[in-house]
C-alpha cells in the first residue's frame, strides 16, 4: 500500500469524490508522485494532504475509478468482500425471483466495483471488464467466485473484447475461460426458457436488465396482438404467449436474432404457437405493416452513445415512437424503453410527449420504469441510471 503513486486533485475539485461519487476525471488532477501505470492501483488526495479514496488508474476522461474511499489494500480479501457482498443482495433477491438462474451479480459502481459486470447464467459466470485494472484483477475475481459459488459454479467466462479500450493490452486475448469451457446453455426466468450462447450473443449473451419489464408486460398481454419490436432473443415475445397473447410477432434487425427467437418460441412452446419472427429495420417494419397491434414493444439499441450525439438520439426516440402511436389500436398499450445512458428520464419522456402530440393520440402513463435491483444504482453516481420505460395506454 505505502509505494501506491500519490495523485493530488487541484483545489475545488474534490467535491464529488467527498460526496463519494466513483470516479476521478483527468482534469482535476493536479500532480502526481509516482510512476503511473495503467491498471494500477493509485492513492488519490486532497491538495491539502487529505486522503480521498484509492482505485484503479486508467489513460482516458476517467482517470481513476475509485474502489474505496478508505485506504485499504487492493488484494485478493478486498475482491472477495465485495463479491460476497454483492451475493448477499442477490441472494435476497432471488427469494422473490422463482424459477429463475440468470442475474446480474455485480454491476459495477452500483457494487463498489467500478469497471466491473459479472452476469451468471445458471452455472456459468460471465465476466466483462470496462477497465484495465478489474482485468488485471480477474484472477483475484474468479478466485472469490469460486470460493463463494463452490460446486454450483463450473464455468467462468471472461469476455472483455469489445468494452476495454482499444488500445490497451494489444498483443493480450481479452476474450477467454478462466475456468470450464461451456459456451451456451438453457436458462430460465420467471419459468420461461431462453438459450443463450455468451460467446456469440449480445453484451454478455442476454438482456438481463429487463427481467421485470418482461414479467409486468405478461398482465397485459391477454387476448393482444402483439408486435415485440427490437426483440433480439424474443423475451416480450415469450411473456406475451405465456399469458394469452392472441398473435405475437417479433421484429428485428438481425437475422441470427430472429433465429434465437424462433429457437426460444420453440423451447417453451413448441411447433403449435402463434408466432412469426419478421427480419426487418424497424422503420421499414411499421411503413410496411400489414396489421394493426394493440400491445407493442420498443427497446431499441442505444441511441444515444455519448451526449454530443444526443439531439440525434432523441429525434431518432421521436420518431420510432411516433410510428408506433401511429399504428398502435384503440386502447392499445405501449412499452417504450430508452437504454441510452446520456438520456435522462425527462428527456426520453419529452421525446415521446412529442411522438404522441404529433400522431395525434390521447395518452396516459400507466407505469415508469427503469433497471432492476440486481442493477443497483449508487445515489453518488447518478450515471448507473440508464435504463428507463414508460408503459403507456393510448386511447
Ligand atoms: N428487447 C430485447 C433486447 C433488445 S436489444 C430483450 O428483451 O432482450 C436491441 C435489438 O435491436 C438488437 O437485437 C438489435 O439487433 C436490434 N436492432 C438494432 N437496430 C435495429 C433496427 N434499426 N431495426 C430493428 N432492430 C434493430
Amino acid at each position: 500500500m505505502t509505494d501506491r503513486t500519490k495523485i493530488v486533485l487541484k483545489s475545488g475539485k474534490d467535491q464529488s469524490v467527498k460526496r463519494f461519487h466513483p470516479w476521478i476525471f483527468s482534469g482535476a488532477i493536479k500532480k502526481t508522485y509516482g510512476p503511473l501505470a495503467e491498471g494500477n492501483v493509485v492513492d488519490v488526495y486532497d491538495n491539502k494532504d487529505n486522503f480521498l479514496g484509492c482505485g484503479h488508474y486508467q489513460i482516458g476522461s476517467i482517470a481513476v475509478r475509485v474502489l474505496s474511499f478508505e485506504q485499504i489494500n487492493i488484494d485478493r480479501s478486498f475482491y472477495y468482500a465485495r463479491l460476497h457482498s454483492a451475493l448477499q443482495l442477490r441472494k435476497q433477491l432471488l427469494q422473490n425471483m422463482p424459477e429463475t438462474d440468470v442475474y446480474r451479480l455485480v454491476h459495477g459502481e452500483g457494487d463498489l466495483l467500478p469497471g466491473l459486470i459479472i452476469d451468471i447464467y445458471n452455472d456459468t459466470a460471465v465476466l466483462q471488464m470496462h477497465s484495465i485494472g478489474m482485468f488485471l484483477a480477474r484472477e483475484y475475481v474468479a478466485a472469490a467466485l469460486e470460493e463463494l459459488f463452490g460446486d454450483d459454479l463450473q464455468h467462468i467466462y471472461c469476455k472483455s473484447s469489445g468494452t476495454l479500450p482499444k488500445k490497451a493490452l494489444e498483443d493480450v486475448e481479452k476474450n477467454f475461460f478462466i475456468k470450464g469451457d461451456k459456451t451456451f446453455g438453457v436458462v430460465q426466468e420467471y419459468g420461461i426458457k431462453y438459450e443463450i450462447n455468451w460467446l456469440e450473443g449480445q453484451k454478455t449473451g442476454f438482456f438481463i436488465d429487463q427481467r421485470e419489464s418482461r414479467r409486468l408486460l405478461g398482465n397485459y398481454a391477454k387476448g393482444r396482438v402483439v408486435a415485440n419490436v427490437f426483440g433480439y432473443t424474443g423475451g416480450f415475445s415469450l411473456f406475451a404467449m405465456e399469458n394469452g397473447a392472441q398473435k405475437v410477432h417479433t421484429i428485428d434487425s438481425s437475422a441470427k436474432a430472429i433465429d434465437l427467437t424462433a429457437k426460444n418460441v420453440e423451447l417453451n412452446f413448441g411447433n403449435e404457437h402463434e408466432h412469426k419472427g419478421i427480419v426487418a429495420d424497424a422503420f421499414d417494419f411499421f411503413a410496411g405493416a400489414e396489421d394493426t397491434y394493440d400491445l407493442i414493444v420498443l427497446d431499441p439499441p442505444a441511441f444515444a452513445k455519448h451526449h454530443n450525439v444526443l439531439s440525434n438520439a432523441l429525434q431518432g426516440y421521436k420518431r420510432i415512437n411516433q410510428r408506433a402511436f401511429e399504428n398502435i389500436g384503440e386502447n392499445g398499450i405501449l412499452f417504450t424503453f430508452s437504454c441510452s445512458q446520456a438520456v435522462s428520464p425527462q428527456n426520453f419522456r419529452k421525446s415521446v410527449f412529442a411522438a404522441a402530440a404529433n400522431a395525434g393520440r390521447k395518452v396516459r402513463i400507466l407505469h415508469q420504469l427503469t433497471q432492476p435491483a440486481d442493477h443497483p444504482i449508487s445515489i453518488f453516481h447518478p450515471e448507473g441510471e440508464y435504463l428507463k420505460g414508460l408503459v403507456l395506454h393510448v386511447e
